[in-house]
Protein backbone atom coordinates (compact mmCIF):
# COMPACT_ATOMS: atom_id res chain seq x y z
CA UNK A 1 0.00 0.00 0.00
CA UNK A 2 1.32 3.67 -0.97
CA UNK A 3 0.91 4.79 2.85
CA UNK A 4 1.82 8.68 0.66
CA UNK A 5 -1.59 8.78 -0.36
CA UNK A 6 -3.14 9.33 3.03
CA UNK A 7 -0.52 10.75 4.57
CA UNK A 8 2.96 12.40 4.14
CA UNK A 9 6.70 11.77 5.67
CA UNK A 10 8.67 14.27 7.01
CA UNK A 11 13.05 14.49 6.25
CA UNK A 12 13.33 12.53 9.70
CA UNK A 13 11.63 9.13 7.66
CA UNK A 14 8.51 10.39 10.25
CA UNK A 15 4.79 9.40 8.62
CA UNK A 16 1.90 11.25 9.76
CA UNK A 17 -1.76 10.81 8.65
CA UNK A 18 -3.33 13.60 6.74
CA UNK A 19 -6.59 13.16 8.60
CA UNK A 20 -5.93 14.47 12.07
CA UNK A 21 -7.07 12.07 15.04
CA UNK A 22 -10.35 12.49 16.41
CA UNK A 23 -12.51 12.71 19.31
CA UNK A 24 -15.53 10.03 18.89
CA UNK A 25 -18.04 11.63 16.61
CA UNK A 26 -20.85 10.97 18.91
CA UNK A 27 -19.38 14.48 20.96
CA UNK A 28 -19.91 16.68 17.94
CA UNK A 29 -22.19 19.42 17.59
CA UNK A 30 -24.37 19.30 15.77
CA UNK A 31 -24.66 15.69 15.64
CA UNK A 32 -23.53 14.18 12.48
CA UNK A 33 -25.15 10.96 12.19
CA UNK A 34 -23.68 9.44 9.03
CA UNK A 35 -20.79 9.65 10.99
CA UNK A 36 -22.00 7.83 14.03
CA UNK A 37 -23.24 5.20 11.96
CA UNK A 38 -19.99 4.93 10.63
CA UNK A 39 -18.10 5.01 13.95
CA UNK A 40 -20.21 2.73 15.79
CA UNK A 41 -18.77 -0.67 14.74
CA UNK A 42 -15.20 0.30 16.58
CA UNK A 43 -16.53 0.61 19.41
CA UNK A 44 -17.10 -3.22 19.16
CA UNK A 45 -14.82 -4.27 16.72
CA UNK A 46 -12.19 -5.64 16.13
CA UNK A 47 -10.73 -5.24 19.90
CA UNK A 48 -13.87 -5.81 22.22
CA UNK A 49 -15.04 -8.37 20.53
CA UNK A 50 -11.99 -10.33 21.41
CA UNK A 51 -11.48 -9.27 24.74
CA UNK A 52 -15.47 -10.73 25.43
CA UNK A 53 -14.09 -13.57 23.52
CA UNK A 54 -11.05 -14.43 25.80
CA UNK A 55 -13.34 -13.72 29.38
CA UNK A 56 -15.46 -16.00 28.30
CA UNK A 57 -12.52 -18.59 26.72
CA UNK A 58 -10.79 -17.98 30.49
CA UNK A 59 -14.14 -18.61 32.09
CA UNK A 60 -14.32 -21.80 30.46
CA UNK A 61 -11.40 -22.96 29.88
CA UNK A 62 -8.82 -21.31 32.01
CA UNK A 63 -10.24 -20.89 35.04
CA UNK A 64 -11.66 -24.37 37.82
CA UNK A 65 -14.88 -24.67 39.18
CA UNK A 66 -16.48 -21.98 41.36
CA UNK A 67 -15.74 -23.82 44.40
CA UNK A 68 -11.78 -24.21 43.60
CA UNK A 69 -11.58 -20.74 43.91
CA UNK A 70 -13.28 -20.33 47.26
CA UNK A 71 -9.58 -21.08 48.44
CA UNK A 72 -6.29 -19.61 47.33
CA UNK A 73 -4.22 -22.64 46.25
CA UNK A 74 -1.29 -22.81 44.46
CA UNK A 75 -2.37 -25.20 41.22
CA UNK A 76 -5.35 -22.93 39.66
CA UNK A 77 -3.13 -19.67 40.23
CA UNK A 78 -0.02 -20.49 38.44
CA UNK A 79 -2.06 -22.41 35.45
CA UNK A 80 -4.05 -18.76 35.85
CA UNK A 81 -0.33 -16.84 36.01
CA UNK A 82 1.24 -19.05 33.08
CA UNK A 83 -1.87 -18.99 31.05
CA UNK A 84 -1.92 -14.99 31.40
CA UNK A 85 1.50 -14.94 30.66
CA UNK A 86 1.55 -17.00 27.70
CA UNK A 87 -1.07 -15.45 26.18
CA UNK A 88 0.40 -11.92 26.50
CA UNK A 89 3.65 -13.04 24.96
CA UNK A 90 1.77 -14.55 21.93
CA UNK A 91 -0.44 -11.89 21.26
CA UNK A 92 2.12 -8.81 21.81
CA UNK A 93 4.47 -10.79 20.24
CA UNK A 94 2.56 -11.15 16.95
CA UNK A 95 2.72 -7.46 16.06
CA UNK A 96 6.09 -7.76 17.45
CA UNK A 97 7.41 -10.41 15.14
CA UNK A 98 5.38 -9.07 12.25
CA UNK A 99 6.17 -5.18 12.55
CA UNK A 100 9.01 -4.86 13.95
CA UNK A 101 11.27 -8.19 13.53
CA UNK A 102 10.52 -9.33 10.52
CA UNK A 103 9.36 -5.53 9.23
CA UNK A 104 6.79 -7.08 6.98
CA UNK A 105 5.75 -4.08 6.02
CA UNK A 106 9.04 -1.57 6.50
CA UNK A 107 8.08 1.65 7.59
CA UNK A 108 5.07 2.20 5.78
CA UNK A 109 2.47 3.72 7.97
CA UNK A 110 5.01 3.90 10.80
CA UNK A 111 4.41 7.15 13.05
CA UNK A 112 8.51 7.49 13.46
CA UNK A 113 11.14 6.70 11.16
CA UNK A 114 13.36 5.20 13.80
CA UNK A 115 12.93 1.37 14.90
CA UNK A 116 13.79 0.98 19.01
CA UNK A 117 16.13 -2.28 18.63
CA UNK A 118 18.56 0.54 16.52
CA UNK A 119 18.62 3.25 19.76
CA UNK A 120 20.37 1.45 22.63
CA UNK A 121 19.66 3.79 25.73
CA UNK A 122 21.02 3.22 29.74
CA UNK A 123 17.20 4.01 30.62
CA UNK A 124 16.44 0.17 29.92
CA UNK A 125 17.56 -2.27 31.73
CA UNK A 126 20.33 -4.18 29.09
CA UNK A 127 19.98 -0.95 27.17
CA UNK A 128 17.52 -2.33 25.19
CA UNK A 129 13.57 -1.14 24.93
CA UNK A 130 12.42 -4.63 24.33
CA UNK A 131 14.23 -6.71 26.56
CA UNK A 132 13.55 -4.20 29.12
CA UNK A 133 10.07 -4.34 28.46
CA UNK A 134 9.27 -8.50 28.19
CA UNK A 135 11.30 -8.27 31.61
CA UNK A 136 9.23 -6.22 33.25
CA UNK A 137 6.06 -7.75 31.91
CA UNK A 138 7.30 -11.35 33.19
CA UNK A 139 8.45 -10.14 36.92
CA UNK A 140 5.76 -6.91 37.30
CA UNK A 141 2.88 -6.65 35.01
CA UNK A 142 1.48 -10.58 34.92
CA UNK A 143 2.26 -11.22 38.77
CA UNK A 144 0.19 -7.79 39.63
CA UNK A 145 -2.72 -8.78 36.79
CA UNK A 146 -2.75 -12.64 38.19
CA UNK A 147 -3.22 -11.32 41.76
CA UNK A 148 -5.98 -8.70 40.82
CA UNK A 149 -7.76 -11.48 38.76
CA UNK A 150 -7.34 -14.04 41.57
CA UNK A 151 -8.93 -11.76 44.40
CA UNK A 152 -11.45 -10.99 42.14
CA UNK A 153 -12.56 -14.42 41.17
CA UNK A 154 -12.12 -15.51 45.01
CA UNK A 155 -14.63 -12.41 46.61
CA UNK A 156 -16.88 -13.38 43.88
CA UNK A 157 -16.63 -16.86 44.99
CA UNK A 158 -16.91 -16.47 48.63
CA UNK A 159 -19.56 -13.93 47.99
CA UNK A 160 -18.11 -11.20 49.34
CA UNK A 161 -19.12 -8.98 46.78
CA UNK A 162 -22.93 -8.98 44.35
CA UNK A 163 -22.74 -11.73 42.06
CA UNK A 164 -25.48 -10.93 39.34
CA UNK A 165 -26.20 -13.69 36.75
CA UNK A 166 -27.09 -13.67 33.21
CA UNK A 167 -30.27 -15.83 33.00
CA UNK A 168 -32.04 -13.73 35.52
CA UNK A 169 -30.79 -10.18 35.04
CA UNK A 170 -29.51 -10.38 31.24
CA UNK A 171 -30.28 -6.96 30.43
CA UNK A 172 -28.46 -5.00 33.48
CA UNK A 173 -25.46 -6.80 32.32
CA UNK A 174 -25.73 -6.16 29.34
CA UNK A 175 -25.30 -2.62 30.07
CA UNK A 176 -22.38 -3.17 31.99
CA UNK A 177 -20.81 -4.27 29.40
CA UNK A 178 -21.69 -1.95 27.54
CA UNK A 179 -20.50 0.65 29.43
CA UNK A 180 -16.92 -1.39 30.34
CA UNK A 181 -14.99 1.15 27.28
CA UNK A 182 -16.57 4.11 29.13
CA UNK A 183 -15.62 3.05 32.44
CA UNK A 184 -12.31 2.27 30.66
CA UNK A 185 -11.48 5.64 29.41
CA UNK A 186 -12.83 7.51 32.73
CA UNK A 187 -10.65 5.80 34.99
CA UNK A 188 -7.19 5.31 32.44
CA UNK A 189 -8.19 9.35 32.21
CA UNK A 190 -7.90 9.69 35.81
CA UNK A 191 -5.12 7.83 37.23
CA UNK A 192 -3.15 9.20 33.87
CA UNK A 193 -3.60 12.52 34.33
CA UNK A 194 -2.62 11.87 38.46
CA UNK A 195 0.86 9.75 37.77
CA UNK A 196 1.82 12.48 35.72
CA UNK A 197 2.16 14.90 38.78
CA UNK A 198 5.65 15.71 39.14
CA UNK A 199 6.65 13.48 41.85
CA UNK A 200 4.67 10.50 40.38
CA UNK A 201 5.54 10.84 37.50
CA UNK A 202 9.11 10.97 38.29
CA UNK A 203 9.22 7.32 40.76
CA UNK A 204 6.25 5.90 39.04
CA UNK A 205 5.17 6.63 35.17
CA UNK A 206 8.62 7.54 33.65
CA UNK A 207 9.07 3.97 33.78
CA UNK A 208 6.01 3.55 30.80
CA UNK A 209 7.40 6.89 29.44
CA UNK A 210 11.11 5.73 28.53
CA UNK A 211 9.47 3.88 25.28
CA UNK A 212 9.50 7.25 23.42
CA UNK A 213 9.12 5.45 20.58
CA UNK A 214 6.44 2.83 21.30
CA UNK A 215 6.72 -0.81 20.05
CA UNK A 216 4.03 -3.77 21.08
CA UNK A 217 5.91 -4.58 24.45
CA UNK A 218 6.02 -0.96 25.51
CA UNK A 219 2.28 -1.28 26.48
CA UNK A 220 2.45 -2.78 29.63
CA UNK A 221 5.94 -1.87 30.21
CA UNK A 222 5.21 0.03 33.65
CA UNK A 223 6.13 0.63 37.49
CA UNK A 224 4.11 -1.47 40.03
CA UNK A 225 2.40 1.27 41.18
CA UNK A 226 1.03 2.06 37.95
CA UNK A 227 0.34 -1.32 36.74
CA UNK A 228 -2.00 -1.83 40.01
CA UNK A 229 -3.85 1.24 39.58
CA UNK A 230 -4.59 0.66 36.05
CA UNK A 231 -5.44 -2.86 35.63
CA UNK A 232 -7.42 -2.26 39.30
CA UNK A 233 -9.86 -0.57 37.00
CA UNK A 234 -10.97 -4.62 37.27
CA UNK A 235 -12.01 -4.09 40.73
CA UNK A 236 -14.98 -1.45 39.53
CA UNK A 237 -16.89 -4.43 39.23
CA UNK A 238 -16.35 -5.26 42.79
CA UNK A 239 -17.94 -2.31 43.58
CA UNK A 240 -20.76 -2.38 40.75
CA UNK A 241 -23.04 -5.18 41.03
CA UNK A 242 -21.63 -7.11 38.48
CA UNK A 243 -20.84 -10.53 37.15
CA UNK A 244 -16.94 -12.07 36.98
CA UNK A 245 -17.24 -13.18 33.39
CA UNK A 246 -17.53 -8.65 33.00
CA UNK A 247 -14.88 -8.27 35.48
CA UNK A 248 -12.35 -10.74 33.23
CA UNK A 249 -13.69 -8.50 30.19
CA UNK A 250 -12.48 -5.25 31.90
CA UNK A 251 -9.18 -6.64 33.14
CA UNK A 252 -8.31 -8.31 29.64
CA UNK A 253 -9.26 -4.75 28.05
CA UNK A 254 -6.98 -3.31 30.14
CA UNK A 255 -4.29 -6.02 29.90
CA UNK A 256 -4.34 -7.07 26.47
CA UNK A 257 -5.90 -4.24 25.21
CA UNK A 258 -2.79 -1.60 26.54
CA UNK A 259 -1.41 -2.86 22.61
CA UNK A 260 -3.60 -0.19 19.95
CA UNK A 261 -2.33 2.87 21.70
CA UNK A 262 1.79 1.34 21.18
CA UNK A 263 2.03 -0.18 17.88
CA UNK A 264 3.34 2.45 16.45
CA UNK A 265 1.89 1.90 13.41
CA UNK A 266 -1.27 3.81 12.04
CA UNK A 267 -2.55 0.73 9.76
CA UNK A 268 -1.42 -3.08 9.45
CA UNK A 269 -1.52 -3.83 5.75
CA UNK A 270 -3.49 -6.90 4.97
CA UNK A 271 -2.86 -8.13 1.41
CA UNK A 272 -2.04 -5.76 -1.29
CA UNK A 273 -4.55 -3.16 -1.28
CA UNK A 274 -6.29 -2.82 2.48
CA UNK A 275 -4.74 -2.29 5.81
CA UNK A 276 -6.56 -2.23 9.53
CA UNK A 277 -6.73 0.90 11.66
CA UNK A 278 -5.15 0.39 14.26
CA UNK A 279 -6.37 3.65 16.32
CA UNK A 280 -2.64 4.13 17.77
CA UNK A 281 -1.99 7.66 16.74
CA UNK A 282 -3.68 9.14 19.76
CA UNK A 283 -1.56 7.30 22.47
CA UNK A 284 1.39 7.48 19.84
CA UNK A 285 1.54 11.83 20.30
CA UNK A 286 0.71 11.16 24.04
CA UNK A 287 4.68 9.07 24.14
CA UNK A 288 6.06 11.94 21.44
CA UNK A 289 5.07 15.09 23.61
CA UNK A 290 4.44 13.13 26.66
CA UNK A 291 1.77 16.61 28.19
CA UNK A 292 -1.17 15.82 25.69
CA UNK A 293 -3.71 13.24 24.90
CA UNK A 294 -3.70 12.25 28.30
CA UNK A 295 -6.82 9.81 27.45
CA UNK A 296 -8.02 7.52 24.24
CA UNK A 297 -10.79 10.10 22.67
CA UNK A 298 -13.54 8.15 23.45
CA UNK A 299 -14.75 11.00 25.65
CA UNK A 300 -13.10 14.26 25.02
CA UNK A 301 -11.69 14.61 28.61
CA UNK A 302 -8.57 15.82 26.96
CA UNK A 303 -10.52 19.05 24.75
CA UNK A 304 -12.38 19.55 27.84
CA UNK A 305 -8.66 20.24 30.00
CA UNK A 306 -7.27 21.46 26.97
CA UNK A 307 -5.07 18.98 26.38
CA UNK A 308 -6.05 17.64 23.02
CA UNK A 309 -3.36 17.45 20.40
CA UNK A 310 -4.77 16.00 17.21
CA UNK A 311 -1.84 15.40 15.13
CA UNK A 312 -2.09 18.59 12.97
CA UNK A 313 -0.01 21.53 12.37
CA UNK A 314 -2.88 23.18 14.13
CA UNK A 315 -2.69 20.97 17.53
CA UNK A 316 1.03 21.79 17.36
CA UNK A 317 0.39 25.19 17.66
CA UNK A 318 -2.08 24.89 20.46
CA UNK A 319 0.31 22.74 22.42
CA UNK A 320 3.40 25.11 21.87
CA UNK A 321 0.89 28.16 23.13
CA UNK A 322 -0.08 25.93 26.41
CA UNK A 323 4.14 25.32 27.00
CA UNK A 324 4.92 28.35 26.40
CA UNK A 325 2.05 29.78 29.05
CA UNK A 326 3.67 27.40 31.72
CA UNK A 327 6.64 28.05 31.09
CA UNK A 328 6.20 31.65 31.45
CA UNK A 329 4.31 30.82 34.83
CA UNK A 330 7.31 29.03 36.07
CA UNK A 331 9.61 31.78 35.32
CA UNK A 332 7.12 34.14 36.93
CA UNK A 333 7.24 32.25 40.25
CA UNK A 334 11.11 32.05 40.59
ZN1 LIG B 1 1.56 4.33 26.71
ZN1 LIG C 1 1.71 9.29 30.35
Amino acid sequence: MDDLQLGKRNKRGDWSPDQPASIAPIWDFPPRFNKIVRWLPQYFFPYDIIWVLSALAWWQWVLPDVEVMKTLAWGWILKLFFVNLIAVFVFFGAYEWRLYVKRAQGTRFKYSGKWPADKKSDVFWFKSQNVDSMLRIVFHAIPIWTALEVGILYAYANGYVPWISFAEHPWYLLAIALIIPILHETHFFLIHRLIHMPLLYKYVHSVHHNSVNPSPFSSLSMHPVELLLYLGMACWHLIIPSNPILALYQLHRAGFGAIPGHIGFDKIEVGAGSGLDTHAYIHYLHHKYFEVNYGDGLIPFDKWFGTFHDGSKEGEALMDARFEKKRAKMNAQE
